[in-house]
């Protein structure tokens, strides 16, 4: 089963719960524009080389089109069909006003030099040039994609249309126009929702498991944040691997150990007593908490009924397939779902966008201010979905998400 038919299936399940019309039903199942393009570039060899890119356009009835691009060699369009519509659904949840987008494009960035890197980024830019903008559709980072990579999306955009809009693209470097906090946004917003379930759950940190799965932007940051908190975190993980310890480890260690030696399975003893695990092995894991910061399909039906955490974040797009959504749901694991648990990321996205527009920055702390508000709004409307419609988190974050698109689609006419 393709990403894309997930997708739609959790649509499905959540617009019969919520008895959602059909046109409506019909119209979130399809993305708006998909565009395909070819990317030659010279590589260092001196031989030119084509790769494949990719952009969906999803839904902008709330706004500009809005969402990551990644770099990765397993992306399909499929893949990023599935991306765009989740994030159409995320803006949604968080009630800000953008659309669902999503780019990809099939590279493994680990095996080119970075003036491969930079050739590619902005041919990717020049093929979509039109397509994109502050007003349209707004790249931003997703995995194996980061600041660097925007600045030169950003530049790429500007020299092309001679304008100066770096509104284009978010997650750019501060020095480029970025926001303060956008970096550690979307862990921030996953902490600040978790933290409001803890407070009902009454959960104490100093006696809480934490085992989290991706060590990229988003899992690094977790782990400082909830390192900080008092969790404590016994197993974290990369793409290569992953550090298991029961006595809990140093979040701050890992964090400098895995910049130095560029895997975490490498910190095994500089930053606790812990012993290497497989990928597979740390989402089975005892813990209280699973964090699901890496990639889609990590808890299948396979592999969920051995999840032994009570609790799943997932920071990550997708890491929860809807077959292991019922085995959890069985076993009274709570689901916190991307679209809700992430949304930190594009939300301080959004704040990058208006700061660029307005030419006005703001301080960190004022980030902190309105990111808060946003992200406990949210979940406390899911909640209350969750409770009308007696139904799991995730389908009311997407119950949350399609009512107001569905108000949005018929108040504008759509046809
Ligand atoms: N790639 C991130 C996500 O999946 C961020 C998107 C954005 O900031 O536009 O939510």
């Amino acid at each position: 089963m393709s990403l894309f038919e997930n997708t739609l299936k959790q649509i499905n399940e959540a617009a019969e719960i919520m008895n959602l019309e059909e046109d409506i039903l019909t119209i979130l199942s399809h993305p708006k524009r998909i565009i395909q393009v070819s990317l030659p570039i010279r590589m260092d060899d001196g031989k030119v080389k084509v790769f494949d890119g990719f952009r969906v356009q999803h839904n902008d009835v709330a706004g500009p089109f809005k969402g990551g691009i990644r770099y990765h060699q397993q992306v399909d369009m499929e893949e990023v069909k599935a991306l765009a519509t989740w994030m159409t659904m995320k803006c949604s949840v968080v009630g800000i006003p953008l659309g669902g987008g999503k780019g990809g494009i099939i590279v493994d960035p680990k095996t080119l030099s970075t003036r491969e890197l930079e050739q590619l980024t902005r041919r990717y830019i020049n093929r979509v040039q039109h397509n994109i903008g502050p007003d349209m559709d707004v790249p931003a980072p997703d995995v194996n994609t980061n600041g660097q990579i925007m600045a030169w999306m950003t530049d790429e955009y500007m020299k092309l249309g001679n304008i100066n809009r770096r509104g284009v693209v978010t997650g750019k470097p501060l020095e480029c126009g970025g926001s303060e906090g956008r970096a550690a946004a979307t862990s921030q917003g996953g902490s600040i929702v978790w933290e409001e379930i803890a407070k009902e759950k009454g959960i104490k940190p100093g006696e809480t498991r934490v085992v989290i799965q991706g060590f990229g932007n988003a899992g690094s940051h977790m782990a400082r944040i909830m390192g900080e908190q008092g969790y404590k975190i016994v197993g974290v993980s990369d793409s290569k691997g992953g550090v298991y310890c029961e006595e809990g480890l140093d979040a701050p260690c890992v964090l400098k150990c895995k910049v130095e030696k560029g895997t975490v399975i490498e910190c095994e003893s500089q930053c606790g007593s812990c012993k290497q695990i497989t990928n597979e092995e740390l989402i089975t894991a005892d813990c209280d908490i699973l964090v699901l910061a890496a990639l889609e399909n990590q808890v299948t039906e396979e592999n969920a009924a051995n999840v032994k955490a009570k609790y799943i974040i997932e920071l990550a797009n997708g890491p929860v397939t809807p077959e292991a959504d019922k085995i959890l749901e069985k076993n009274d694991v709570l689901v916190i779902p991307d679209i809700l648990a992430n949304a930190g990321g594009v939300t301080v996205s959004y704040f990058e966008l208006v700061q660029n527009e307005a030419g006005y920055y703001w301080s960190a702390d004022k980030v902190q201010r309105r990111l808060k508000p946003i992200m406990i709004k949210a979940y406390q409307r899911v909640s209350e979905m969750m409770q009308e419609y007696k139904c799991s988190m995730r389908q009311a974050a997407f119950i949350s998400a399609m009512d107001r698109l569905s108000v949005m689609l018929k108040t504008r006419g759509f046809e």
